[in-house]
């Protein structure tokens, strides 16, 4: 078997969608986006179903559509990016609530159609989606008439709890939205994280869900096998890969592994990230080239089989920032060609 393995673990997604839970008050919906980040948003979202979540949150329509087919009717699942052009079709035929961003997009949505669910997403800073201030304060008794399911907005400072942008995008929200006769909801893993006057009465996790900070109590949910296709031994002063980044210094030992930066193992992580075997740390040496990495395994005492370079000796953010990402990069760059392995 030539193919690196990725396993994930189910129980795991479960067990920190529950710990989540329970650090507030209110209720937990599930961020399933960009393929539930990059791990299977079907096999995720039935899981999370399962454990006891009730609404889904995904970027796209397209993307609530396969949630749907997965979960099957029943609980909510919600659009962010709102409803858009020729998006009516999907809405109606999989029951998809979306979260309007514009006096257009509630437009479009009334028209197309009349009495199906909707929620609004404001604009409380972040400036990226949801309906602005003054827009709102035009906008608000018409829509509230309507009967908005949720109304919610999205920090863009929460992984900071220092900053500034926490509270002055708390303070918008509240005069935004008080008095107002609908659930909210402000929070995402990190807004959990800063404590219950975030909460309000949903919150949408993502990335803690998936083992990921800031949720740092999460626990670790992918894991990569790298398989050793070679071993060779090199003489001081010969080079690997691509380019001849890297020169033997002593007489060394390389393993390459099959796997690349088509595997979402960015090339970023040259001479930067490791892999292990056991406890044993290795570094990537060279070039890390499409489909193939070079691993310096001078230092082991047996021919490793396999290498990992995710796992419990190494989470999505520390090979992260030995690629100068976030773990969200690393887990929804991993892509299509391992083989995958669930575990409950
Ligand atoms: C992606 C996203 C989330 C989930 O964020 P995490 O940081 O992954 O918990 C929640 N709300 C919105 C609007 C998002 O775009």
């Amino acid at each position: 078997m030539s193919t690196a393995l990725l396993s994930i673990d189910l129980g795991a997604i479960s067990r920190n969608w529950k710990a989540l839970d329970a650090r507030t008050g209110c209720e937990t919906a599930a961020v399933v986006k960009a393929d539930g980040y990059g791990l299977g948003a079907g096999v995720v979202a039935r899981t999370l179903a399962q454990a006891g979540a009730r609404k889904f949150f995904v970027a796209v329509a397209e993307e609530g559509a396969a949630v749907r087919e997965a979960i099957g009717p029943g609980p909510d699942i919600s659009v962010f990016s709102g409803h858009l052009a020729d998006d009516a079709d999907l809405i109606r035929a999989h029951d998809l609530t979306p979260m309007l961003n514009s006096v257009d997009q509630m437009l479009r949505h009334v028209e197309a159609l009349p009495g199906h669910a909707f929620g609004l997403q404001l604009d409380t800073g972040m400036n990226r989606l949801g309906i602005e201030p003054e827009e709102w304060a035009a906008l608000r008794d018409i829509a509230m008439r309507q009967k908005p399911r949720l109304i919610m907005s999205h920090l863009a400072c929460a992984d900071d709890p220092p900053h500034a942008m926490n509270t002055s995008q708390l303070k918008a929200f509240h005069q935004m939205t008080d008095g107002l006769d609908v659930p909210r909801s402000l929070a995402a893993t990190g807004g959990i994280l800063l404590g219950p006057e975030y909460h309000f009465d949903l919150t949408r996790p993502g990335v803690g869900l998936y083992g990921g900070l800031p949720f740092a109590d999460a626990e670790p949910v992918v894991s990569i096998d790298l398989p050793v296709i070679q071993i060779r031994n090199l003489t001081p002063g010969e080079t690997v890969g691509y380019s001849n980044t890297w020169t033997a210094a002593r007489p060394s030992r390389i393993a390459t592994v099959a796997a690349g930066y088509a595997d979402g193992l960015h090339r970023t992580m040259s001479g930067k990230a490791r892999v292990y075997s056991g406890a044993h740390a290795c570094t990537i040496v060279g070039r890390v080239s499409m489909d193939l990495i070079g691993i310096d395994v001078t230092d082991l005492d047996h021919e490793p089989e396999t290498l990992s370079i995710l796992g419990s000796q190494q989470t999505v953010d520390d090979l992260a920032d030995a690629a100068g990402t976030i773990g969200y990069e690393i887990l929804t760059s991993i892509g299509g060609r391992y083989r995958r392995h669930y575990t409950e």
